[in-house]
Formats: C-alpha cells, structure tokens, sequence
C-alpha cells in the first residue's frame, strides 16, 4: 500500500526543500520528489574537474539564502546540522580592459571612499543611497518577501501609504520603475561607478536598459554591503544535506529518480501526483509543484483541468537569455594584473562598463554571440580554501549574455552551424572568454589543469526548468515579475486546481537563493485549516472566472 503524506512537492530545488523543511518543523509528512538522481536542482557541489577540486556546478553564492525568512527561521537547526556560512570582506569588484578596477566591500565607509576615489561626489552619492534606501527597506524587501497576490501584498500597500503618503507613494512606485542606467548616470557621475554597479543586473535577469533594474540594482548593492558574499563551508550540498535531514528526521522523505508526470486531481483539488511508471502518491494537504508554467500547464495538469485562458497565458510565458558555466581548476591562485585586492575578491566583472552590459545583452537578446560579454568571475576559494587542495584554486566564471538559439557572432569570429549549442560551438566560445581572462590573470595558461563547460543546453539538460538554458527559469522582465509573476494572468502561488500551488524561480519572488516561494507556500499552509481553505476556495474560483 502507498504511504499517506500530508504534503507532496514536486522537485527539490530551494524552494522545495526550504519549504518543506519548514512544513516538516511546523508538523507536516512531507514527500519531496525529484526527478534527477540528485537533489537541490540548481543546487550541486561536485568534482567535475579533478579530485580535491570541489565546485559547485550551477549557484554558487549564498547571500540570498542567508537573507532570507526561511534562515532567519531555520538556521539554528541547520547550523546544528552542520552548515556553516563563510564571509569575506571583499564581495565584488569590477575590472576593466584598461587594468582599473573598482571594488564594493561591506564596509559603509571604505565603499564612501573608494567611490570618492573614483568621482568626487560619488562617495558621498553613495552615502545617501544608502541613507535615504534604509528607513524603506522594510518595503522594498517587502516587496521580494511578501505574496503580492493577497490580502498581506495589499497591506504591504496600506503600510506604504500610512508612512509616505499619497505623493510619497507615488514618488516611491516610480523609483522602482527606472532602469538601471537612467538611476545610475543620474546618481553617480563616474563611468567606473557605472560599470562596478551594471553588471550585478545581469544576477537579477534582467539588462540595464530594462523598466525596474535600477531598483533592483540598488536592492543589490546595499544587500553586498550589508550581507557580503557567503557561501557554505564545503558547498551548497551541505545546505541540501541539512535541509533535506529536516524533511527526513520529521517523518517525510525525499526519493531522488521519481519523474511526477501528472497531478492528480479528483473534483477540483490536488489529491495527488502520478509518477512516470503509473505509481501513484496521495496527498492528503496539498501538491507544491516547483516547475515552470509550461511544465505545470501543459505536462502536469490535463487539457481539461486547465481553463482555455489560463493553459493560454501559461503558453505565452517567455523565457529570458541563456548561460554558460565555466568551472576551471587551477594549480595555484589566480596572479591578476592591477589591484592586489583582485585577488581576493569573490566575484570579479570583467566589463567594459554599463554600455559593455548594455550592448552584450542587446546582442545576446538579438541571438548573436557578444563580442564582448560580461565575464562574471567567482573565485570560490578566496571564502573557502577548503575547496580546492593547498596552493590551488578554482574558479566559477558565468556569462549570462546568451541566447538559446545562435543567430550569429557579434565578433564575427564563430560559425553559428544550425544554431544549436554543439560541443564545439561550446568549446570555441569558452575560448574566446578564456583568451580575455587571461589577458588580465597573467598565470591563467599556465596553472589551467582542467577545464568543463557547460552550455545553455547541457544547463537545460542538467535542469528541466531551465529552459533554453535560462538560468533563472523565466524571463524577469517587469510584465513577468513581481504581482506579475509568472504570468499577470496568474499571479501568487494558488492555482486554478484548489490545493495544488506553484513554487519555484518562474514564481513570485523569482529567481535565486532566496527561497522566497517555498517559504510563502510553507506559511500558507501552516494557517490554521479553515480560513486557509475558505481563502484557497475563493482564490481558485477568482482564477476560474
Ligand atoms: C548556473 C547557475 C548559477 C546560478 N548562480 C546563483 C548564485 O550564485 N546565487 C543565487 O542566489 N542564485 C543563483 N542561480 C539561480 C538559482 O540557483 C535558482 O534560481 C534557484 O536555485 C532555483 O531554485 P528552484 O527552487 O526554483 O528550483 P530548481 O533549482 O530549478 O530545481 C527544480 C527541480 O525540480 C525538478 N523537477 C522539475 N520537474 C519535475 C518533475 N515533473 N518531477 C520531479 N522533479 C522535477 C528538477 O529536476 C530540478 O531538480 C544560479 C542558477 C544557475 C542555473
């Protein structure tokens, strides 16, 4: 006979297992079920170079996670389990093809300094960035934590209104609508400002000529500064091992090789999943399904549980750009050219600035190769040696200016065959970042013992929710995100099918670690089980109409 659980979720990304960690301490049987012979979906820490070289294949930093309620919630116990977060004092740092460089560190007054360095008057720009963002930041990360999409995002309004005003709130909504160059030029007069500040958009799926990035790059900039860059000691797996002991040690379990192929669904509610194979698992709560609207809509649900304009607006969800993953291992720590602290920064932009990013996402989005992308290097050992053998190194180097199909080469350099991401294509375009790191790290050739590549497509391979290789599961553009998350058609976490929710990165709040869909889900379904059911009823019927 098939064991009962309270609580069935599809997939273990972060969401997933954040949020069913929660539900297990709250008292819930919980069943994770994932597909791949792993768990922590974008979350995987491997030797895929050489032994004693320990990577994290996909996410790799975790100042989300740690910011997050589901921590603030959790830590304790995951501490208790064995995760323990490391810190450095130099998160970021952009460097340029001239050898300058600019850094963001978590120190308020070193970043004042350093800016003023760059432009007189920046430093003391970025003094009030952060002056006038931090009595308010209790509603822009409230924006990123709260569902939107209920009576809580309607209070967060309320709350807004109470403390700003009707101009205030005016003046606040429209602050959150520039883009990222229109906020940075008219805040900071250094071109180097720009180009230290553009490039972290890219980690927010969007572009620095998108509606919203400039909010978002502000979120970001002080979030480094507060929160700096932390990452698990010995990899993210440590998280999903202690999460995952959560869910067990609880009386849940999470099976990894179980591919759900279908929702069950009996008189309008989740009753279920069917695995591929035909076994079926009850549920005697909810199904939490951490897929993509495409996967939830057109594989999960069938035609006829789904209303015409919803398996609609479902297929009209677009996916934003494709990544590429670059992991190196190193026999000896990168010598980079310029500034000593390179070298112990954790994430290095190798940018020409904000019209670089600007122009690299603009080729990407118009199907070419760029030119010259914005190479984002992590160097993962500067915050925990323990990751590669003594005296050696790796890094992380991520190109989020792809597309999923290849048009062409900007550069004019690469033959684009049928457009697909062939090994060779692949192989030739790691090239090509390569010979421009090494440009500015003076022993790369040289120390390079191994080298792996991951393309869009071994990423979307690797990752069904990772469409066309899209690393954050959706395009996040403004009518894509936020109350518009994934789709404005859908909003919130509910769905048409009463008990059945959507979690994951295509979800409200989107992409990362933050484990902000999980969490939401996770509190929902500890309320008490009569208005939660009364509000679920009136919100799948709202959805039907
Ligand atoms: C290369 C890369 C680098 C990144 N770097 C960072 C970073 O450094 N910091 C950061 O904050 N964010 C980073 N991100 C983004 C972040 O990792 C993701 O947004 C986040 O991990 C997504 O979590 P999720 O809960 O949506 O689920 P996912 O991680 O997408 O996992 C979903 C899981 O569900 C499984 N699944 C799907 N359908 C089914 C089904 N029908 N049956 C069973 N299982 C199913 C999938 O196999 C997958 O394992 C990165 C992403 C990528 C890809």
């Amino acid at each position: 006979m098939n064991e009962r659980y309270d609580v069935v979720v599809v997939g273990s990304g972060i969401n997933s297992l954040a949020g069913a960690a929660l539900l297990a301490r709250g008292g819930k049987r919980v069943l994770v079920l994932e597909r791949n012979g792993y768990l922590g979906g974008a979350i995987r820490t491997e030797e895929i170079t050489e032994p004693g070289y320990l990577h994290e294949v996909f996410s790799s930093w975790h100042p989300l996670f740690v910011g997050s309620a589901a921590y603030a919630e959790l830590g304790e116990e995951l501490g208790a389990r064995g995760l323990e977060y490391l810190q450095t004092e130099l998160p970021t740092a952009s460097l340029f093809p001239d050898g300058t460089s600019a850094f963001l560190t978590t120190s308020h007054e070193a970043n004042v300094e350093e800016l003023e360095r760059l432009a007189p008057g920046d430093g003391q720009a970025w003094g009030r960035v952060v002056a006038e963002f931090m009595p308010n930041a209790d509603l822009a990360f409230g924006v990123l934590g709260t569902e939107l999409w209920s009576s809580a995002g309607a209070g967060l309004g309320l709350k807004a209104y109470r403390r700003l005003g009707r101009r205030g709130l005016v003046g606040f909504t429209g602050s959150l609508l520039a883009s990222c160059r229109d906020w940075a030029t008219e805040t900071f007069a250094s071109p180097r400002v720009h180009g230290l500040l553009a490039p972290w958009v890219l980690h927010t799926g969007v572009g620095p000529d998108t509606a919203s990035s400039g909010f978002m790059t502000r979120v970001i900039a002080v979030a480094v500064e507060l929160g700096g860059m932390p990452v698990p000691r010995g990899g993210g797996v440590k998280l999903v091992e202690a999460l995952a002991g959560i869910v067990v040690d609880a009386g849940g379990a999470c099976e990894t090789g179980r591919d759900v192929e279908r929702i069950l669904v009996r008189d309008g509610r989740a009753a279920g999943v069917v695995l591929a194979g035909g076994e079926t698992v009850e549920a005697a709560e909810a199904v939490v399904a951490n897929v993509t609207p495409t996967q939830l809509y057109g594989r999960l649900l069938a035609v006829d549980e789904v209303p015409q304009d919803v398996a609609e607006a479902a297929r009209r969800f677009r996916y934003g750009r494709a990544g590429m993953q670059i992991h190196m291992a190193l026999s000896e720590p990168p010598r980079w050219t310029g500034d000593e602290r390179l070298g112990g920064t954790a994430i290095v932009h190798l940018t020409p600035g904000l019209d670089g990013v600007s122009r690299a996402v603009n080729e990407a989005e118009r199907g070419l190769l760029p030119a010259e992308a914005t190479i984002v290097c992590g160097q993962p050992t500067t915050v925990d040696p323990s990751r590669a053998p003594d005296g050696a190194s790796i890094l992380w180097i991520q190109l989020q200016e792809l597309p999923a199909r290849v048009l062409g080469d900007a550069a004019g350099e690469l033959d684009p065959g049928d457009g697909s991401w062939t090994e060779d294509l692949r192989e030739r375009y790691a090239d090509r970042i390569q010979a421009r790191l090494a440009q500015q790290i003076e022993n790369l050739d040289s120390a390079l013992r191994a080298r792996v590549v991951l393309s869009p497509a071994d990423i979307e391979a690797a990752n069904v929710n990772m469409v066309g290789g899209d690393i954050y599961s959706g395009s996040c553009s403004l009518d894509q995100n936020l109350v518009w998350r994934p789709r404005p058609e859908l909003p919130g976490h509910a769905t048409v099918v009463e008990r059945l929710y959507h979690i994951g990165a295509s979800t409200h709040p989107g992409p990362g670690l933050g484990a902000g869909s999980g969490t939401l889900v996770a509190q929902h379904l500890l309320k008490p089980a009569l208005p939660r059911r009364a509000l679920d009823r009136l919100d799948s019927l709202r959805k039907r109409i």
